[in-house]
């Protein structure tokens, strides 16, 4: 296939440009906000248009209705003796308020080299990439049959992904996914993340009384639930180092391998871009190598609020009748949630069986594949578009629908992110780039050219 040569797929990459940007603009313009009730019509004109431009490329589509946000297909059949492959990304984002925004963010601004506006980078120009990439591919015969799966529920925690894709699994069976909706760690060197942490909800409550008491009158005899609630949490956790400290929680946690870490040293991550992103003024600890351990592969406990007690001005001296902490673990590979929450009620009731402890929202982790015909795909598709090979890095946060589609359409999972830490995921001044989308569209007709070329068989057998 000599249509697939470098300057062949630079060329037409750069010849697409105006189409890709007329693209991107319509469906950023589009605000496709899912949390938002009000918001409701435009995800699904953002859904009908996804229809619509699947079509125009020639790709067959079907909307699939779900108790929340639709859910798209669109398939470019060659044949049933190639393999499949389905490219996954979501078309909904992140809400859009707020004074730092230098631009209106459902306007599709462009500033020389880099797209602003909400979504740009999340997900809707990865998504517009991956399709281009493919429209290419298809044109010039890669025997491959490529799918899109376009989802509108991503922000809100994909509540009806996997019922949709477990209902139709026939329609929307596939040999492989490829993901498109994560950040490279630098600008210097592709990253794809061979895992995602997973994340156990919890909620401690605390009742010692019923109303408001004077704290000259009571206290020194009245239970406090807020003082009580600080010190169980202590006793849970090392607030200074972030050491969990209930036993056998580390216990099922796999230290990295060697080439992990190497892959890591190699990443491009440093602490001071972290903090810069993060906007930190000090973190727990300042070595690389330690923080990135520390995010993507280690789990944690979380406090993310306590509530409880007099919140206004000035001080107000009483003793409150209950107290609540609401606090997470995210979670490594291997770790089960169930077993999590087990160790951590037992280790309450011991210490303080009035604590009730209430499980929330769990998701396990994913530990991708770093080896073997997919992974070597990816590695070569980067390494042809972007000049160097990726690394293998891991992801802090977690992506549910991942685990669905391992889940019900028993197909391996990877990611050939585009997005970079500057673009600002969920952040004000969303942008996304020119050289991304261009390197993007590179690496995504050439991925397809050489799941093609691995054949059914192989990518079977071997995933
Ligand atoms: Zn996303």
């Amino acid at each position: 296939m000599t249509a697939f040569a470098r300057e062949d797929l630079q060329s037409y990459a750069k010849s697409a440009r105006p189409e890709y940007e007329a693209a991107l603009k319509k469906i950023v313009e589009v605000p496709s906000v899912s949390v938002d009730p009000d918001h409701k019509g435009d995800v699904r004109r953002a859904a009908e248009l996804a229809v619509s431009m699947l079509q125009s490329a020639g790709a067959k589509t079907k909307l699939y209705e779900t108790k929340g946000h639709p859910l798209v297909h669109g398939r470019f059949d060659r044949g049933a003796s190639y393999p499949t492959v389905t490219v996954y990304n979501h078309l909904d984002v992140q809400p859009a308020e707020g004074p730092d925004w230098k631009t209106a963010p459902f306007d599709f601004v462009r500033d020389g080299d880099r797209y602003l506006g909400r979504g740009t980078t999340d997900d809707k120009g990865p998504a517009m990439t991956a399709l281009f990439g493919a429209r290419y591919a298809v044109s010039q015969g890669a025997p491959v049959n490529i799918h899109f799966l376009w989802e509108l529920e991503e922000e809100i925690g994909s509540p009806n992904f996997e019922t949709t894709i477990r209902a139709n699994a026939k329609d929307m069976a596939t040999d492989s996914v490829v993901v498109s909706d994560t950040v490279w760690v630098s600008r210097s060197r592709p990253a794809c993340p061979a895992g995602l942490r997973g994340l156990q909800g919890l909620r401690f409550d605390l009742q010692t009384g019923e109303t408001d008491q004077h704290s000259g009158t009571a206290g020194g005899a009245a239970r406090n639930p807020v003082t009580e609630l600080c010190q169980l949490i202590a006793e849970c956790v090392d607030g200074k180092t972030g050491r969990v400290k209930i036993p056998g929680f580390y216990a099922d946690v796999v230290p990295p391998t060697k080439k992990e870490l190497e892959d890591l040293k190699n990443c491009g991550f440093t602490v001071k871009d972290f903090k810069r992103d993060h906007l930190f003024r000090s973190l727990r600890v300042d070595d690389a190598l330690e923080v990135m351990k520390r995010i993507w592969m280690m789990p944690t406990f979380e406090v993310h609020g306590i509530a409880g007690g007099y919140q206004g001005p000035g001080v107000k001296t009483i003793i409150p009748p209950k107290a609540t902490a609401i606090v997470s673990c995210r979670l490594v590979p291997q770790m089960d949630p169930k077993k999590i929450v087990k160790l951590i009620r037992d280790f309450i009731r011991k210490k303080n069986p009035d604590v009730k402890v209430s499980a929330e929202h769990e998701l396990p982790a994913y530990e991708g594949k770093t080896e073997g015909p997919y992974a070597d795909a990816i590695r070569g598709a980067m390494k042809f578009a972007f000049g160097k090979e990726p690394v293998f890095v891991r992801e802090g946060g977690s992506i549910g629908a991942v685990l669905s589609m391992e889940r019900v359409l028993k197909a391996p999972v990877f990611f050939l992110g585009l997005s970079l830490p500057e673009h600002g995921y969920h952040a004000p001044n969303e942008n996304f780039d020119w050289p991304q989308a261009h390197g993007g569209m590179v690496a995504f007709a050439d991925y397809f050219r050489r799941i093609g070329e691995m054949g059914k068989k192989t990518g079977r057998a071997r995933g």
